[in-house]
């Protein structure tokens, strides 16, 4: 079954039990533009005790806000109750959200127009012209622009990257409305602005959606970002492919190991686009092959523009990982190496085995050992 058909079965069996459902949001944007969806979000009448209730394996994922994770065949759908949500008294977080409210309302709080789209039995429900805006390619707020990034500036972000992602232009009044707006950033977590920025880092139009970001002021916003920074970036070939070529990009321009510290990401992200960003700037050797990890490697291939692959350079090489040399600690503990020794030996040992000097054969490698130990010691 596709995810089609087991999100129209979880609506069927809502539908039985006399519930509304529908597929709301995300999906329907990607549907009308065939393209595939992440993931197919459901919107119901029912409240999450019932949709609990009905479903065998339910998770109740984000109560507060109405939201139980149906499980069908190991695939997961949200369905979450119509909801409408309060005011936001901080930019960020609505101060109560309602449940129990009808779709018209559970739209009506949704960001943009091609977001705010319900689908159903062949059916779209579209009240502020999605349909319209997606054909014409403009990313619209629900609402006045003012009032709904007002309510919460991450939208402003999420305008941004929508941009970079569906290559769509921005409604003039919205690119006001950033611009006038874009200081409330301040109120959201880092980490979620974080995100939009690295999804609109990775859209296929996201020189155009920098450029715009630029002239609306939002970068000023953002942590370490300036015009000379952003203007190096998209003047760079190299397109960042995802996130993580996202931030190594940005990382290799700013020239500052720390440059990622604000953005709150997490360390495995900070490390790897460090290393992406010395690769940038020092190019593929032997070891950087060896040492790189696939994911990393496979980024770099793709922003060079190469149509070679990670796995297969690692193939081509003589060993892929330390475990593979054909002599241990133990091997050099047995010829007498001791302490930090020990870790050299082997070091040497494998960057000759890599660079095609010896080959990985047990006696070869001993052979090797014994004479690097004794020019040690000699030394
Ligand atoms: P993606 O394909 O990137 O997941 P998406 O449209 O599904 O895109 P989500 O962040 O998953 O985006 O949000 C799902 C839906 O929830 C959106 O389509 C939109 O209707 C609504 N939404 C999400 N964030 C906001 C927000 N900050 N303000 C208003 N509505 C929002
Ligand atoms: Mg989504």
């Amino acid at each position: 079954m596709t995810e089609w058909e087991y999100a129209k079965q979880i609506i069927e069996t809502i539908n039985a039990r006399g519930g509304e459902a529908y597929i709301v949001g995300g999906a329907v944007r990607d549907y009308m533009l065939g393209h595939l969806p992440d993931d197919i979000d459901i919107a119901t009448s029912l409240f999450p005790d019932e949709v609990l209730a009905l479903f065998p394996k339910a998770v109740p994922t984000g109560i507060d806000h109405g939201t139980v994770t149906v499980i069908l065949d190991h695939h997961p759908f949200e369905v979450t109750t119509f909801r409408s949500e309060g005011t936001y008294s901080d930019s960020r977080r609505p101060d109560h959200v309602a449940l129990g409210v009808s779709l018209e309302e559970d739209l009506l709080r949704r960001d943009f127009t091609m977001n705010a789209m319900a689908f159903h039995d062949g059916n779209v429900v579209d009240l502020f012209g999605g349909r319209l805006d997606l054909e014409a390619k403009v990313i619209r707020t629900v609402g006045s622009p003012y009032e709904r990034f007002d309510e919460d500036a991450l939208r402003i972000m999420r305008a941004f990257r929508f941009m970079a992602q569906l290559d769509f232009t921005l409604d003039e009044e919205l690119v006001r409305a950033a611009s006038a707006l874009g200081h409330k950033l301040r109120h959201i977590a880092m980490e979620r602005i974080a995100i939009e920025f690295e999804k609109l880092m990775a859209g296929p139009a996201y020189k155009r959606a920098l450029s715009s970001l630029m002239a609306a002021g939002i970068h000023a916003h953002l942590p370490d970002m300036d015009r000379h920074l952003l203007e190096k970036v998209i003047d760079d070939d190299r397109r960042p492919v995802n996130a993580l070529g996202g931030w190594a990009l940005l990382l290799y321009h700013a020239g500052d190991a720390n440059w990622l510290a604000a953005w709150k990401r997490s360390n495995a992200t900070k490390r790897e686009a460090s290393r992406l960003a010395r690769l940038l700037s020092t190019g593929l050797d032997t070891f950087a092959i060896y040492d790189t990890p696939e994911a990393t490697l496979d980024t770099y291939l793709r922003m060079e523009g190469r149509t070679d692959r990670a796995l297969e350079l690692k193939r081509a090489l003589p060993i892929q990982r330390r475990s593979e040399l054909r002599f241990d600690g133990r091997d050099a503990i047995a010829i007498g190496a001791k302490g930090a020794t020990i870790k050299q030996l082997l070091a040497h040992l494998e960057r000759v085995v890599l660079h095609g000097e010896l080959s990985n054969e047990e006696t070869i490698l001993r052979k090797e050992a014994g004479a690097w130990l004794r020019h040690e010691e000699r030394s």
